[in-house]
């Protein structure tokens, strides 16, 4: 499903290469968590998976189900089935959630060749999908994410992911001291969307998020790189000890 071949990333600002060399493979319907130290480039990766200014790929490949993500633009990625969810969701003020939702879905449709969705058609998705994720309609007027709770927010984001139904998920949560029911917010939600032709990739700095959503595949990042790789054990094995050892023996192996 995604494919990443040693992906160098510098700062178009600056002579600072940020990404030295990540390599990672992740399959139709897997889970993988990304963990590692403050500043490794876990977000630096998310960014560029979307298409952010300011960063130069200078080496490397990001593939999606075959797809050269590098060669299109953000809007481009979106359709052929990437979605990002970010720490701090935007705030649109002025633009009410449900026009925001139908504008996105049929851009993506645009984008893959299709007709726009009727009003009628958008109604019952969006209806049917709100009600899963138990999001009421006040929320669904207001104007995205404005004034929203933190837990509003990432249930919004969620809502989000049913409705365009990516391919590939990428969610950056480090740092972002997401309590404990917005964390499970998350959990259940991106529980609720697992299936066998939708992958996700998890960014957190803690071990917590992945109690609740159990990883596939667990990747520690330091430095630029993927540093080691292992199941949910080594999630585990991170919150008993940090990320000390795993970087000790790193440097002994070289
Ligand atoms: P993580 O998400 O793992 O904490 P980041 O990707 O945010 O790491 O950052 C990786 C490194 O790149 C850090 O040293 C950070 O300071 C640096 N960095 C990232 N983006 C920028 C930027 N726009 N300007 C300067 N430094 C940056
Ligand atoms: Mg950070
Ligand atoms: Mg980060």
């Amino acid at each position: 499903m995604l494919e990443i071949k040693n992906l160098h990333v510098k700062l178009e600002e600056e002579d600072k290469q940020i990404l030295k060399g990540v390599d990672l493979s992740v399959g139709a319907g897997e889970v993988h968590a990304i963990m590692g130290p403050n500043g490794s480039g876990k977000s630096t990766l998310s960014y560029v998976m979307s298409g952010r200014d300011g960063y130069e790929v200078t080496d490397g490949s990001i593939a999606l189900d075959g797809a050269d993500m590098l060669e299109m633009e953000p809007e481009e990625r979106a359709a052929a089935g990437l979605f990002l969810a970010f720490q701090y969701p935007v705030e649109i003020p002025g633009v009410g959630n449900m026009t925001f939702l139908r504008t996105a879905l049929n851009a993506q449709r645009k984008a893959r060749g299709q007709e726009e969705i009727s009003a009628a058609d958008f109604l019952k998705l969006i209806r049917e999908r709100a009600k899963e994720l138990k999001i009421g309609s006040e929320m669904l007027k207001r104007p995205v994410n404005v004034g929203f709770s933190g837990g509003e927010k990432k249930r919004n984001e969620i809502l989000q992911m049913a409705v365009l139904e990516p391919k590939m998920c990428v969610l950056d949560e480090t740092d972002s001291g997401l309590d404990v029911d917005a964390m499970k917010l998350v959990a259940d939600g991106v529980n609720a969307l697992r299936s066998e032709g939708r992958s996700f990739l998890v960014i957190t700095h803690y071990q917590r998020l992945l109690n609740h959503i159990v990883p596939d595949v667990v990747h520690i990042m330091a430095n630029g790189k993927i540093v080691k790789t292992g199941g949910k054990e080594l999630a585990m094995e991170v919150e008993e000890n940090g990320y000390s050892d795993i970087l000790d023996a790193q440097n002994e192996t070289g």
